[in-house]
């Protein structure tokens, strides 16, 4: 977690990322995916469609995410569900902002994703107001089915993910217009 990557300038004639650097990226990609670290940060019902994807009949922790964490320093995955209002926004993103890089967030639900049902003058239209999204899953709610697609979505980005990328003039711009450093 923020390792500062030391960029050496390729020798000349080569562009390319040598063998080594390329396979332990893809090393370091697998073990990522398969232990992500999720929190849930549940507001109303979607949360509870993800209770059911973490029992035994769905079973989340087969893909290595069964340790959720309550705590945003400890988590790399943050998954909300449920209804955001307005006033709940600057708390999710300061949570958001508690998360060590790298990290990852679902949209889970309708409401996450748009605001849903609810096109008020009190709900967030959509978590991405107010910070990044990487995955969302549609439905009202979703099935844990959907919810499970969505979580291997994310494994894939994590999987694929370059170590370098957070260091990436594409992903500070992208912080930058949330307003993050
Ligand atoms: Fe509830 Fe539907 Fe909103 Fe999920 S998307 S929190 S089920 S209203």
């Amino acid at each position: 977690y923020n390792t500062k990557i030391k960029t050496v300038e390729a020798p000349q004639g080569y562009s390319g990322e040598g063998f080594f650097a390329t396979s332990f990226d893809k090393v370091i990609g697998m073990a990522r995916a398969n232990s992500i670290w999720p929190l849930p940060f549940a507001t109303s019902c979607c949360g509870i469609e993800f209770m059911a994807t973490m029992s035994a009949h769905y079973d989340l922790g087969r893909f290595g995410a069964e340790r959720l964490g309550f705590t945003p320093r400890q988590c790399d995955l943050l998954m909300v569900m449920g209804t955001i209002s307005k006033k709940m926004g600057p708390v999710l993103r300061q949570v958001y902002l508690q998360m060590a890089e790298p990290r990852w967030v679902i949209a889970v639900g309708a409401c996450a994703s748009s605001g849903g049902i609810f096109d008020t003058y009190s709900v967030l239209q959509g978590i991405d107001q107010v910070i990044p999204v990487d995955v969302y899953v549609p439905g009202c709610p979703p099935r844990p089915e959907a919810i499970l697609d969505g979580f291997m979505r994310i494994q894939e980005l994590v999987g694929q993910e370059s170590l370098r990328r957070r260091h990436s003039d594409q992903y500070k711009a992208l912080m930058n217009s949330y307003g993050i450093e």
